[in-house]
């Protein structure tokens, strides 16, 4: 799963579990960028 840096916006592509971290900028906080179950909620 790749994910995306809060702060630079780097993309992340191997994050292992309790090693959170940019390796550009070293920031800890990375946002998700797919999911691999999408989910579809319709309000109507
Ligand atoms: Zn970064």
């Amino acid at each position: 799963m790749a994910y995306k840096c809060a702060k630079c916006g780097t993309e992340v592509q191997n994050v292992y579990e309790g090693l959170v971290r940019c390796p550009s900028c070293g920031y800890r906080i990375l946002y998700k960028l797919r999911e691999p179950i999408s989910k579809t909620v319709k309000a109507d």
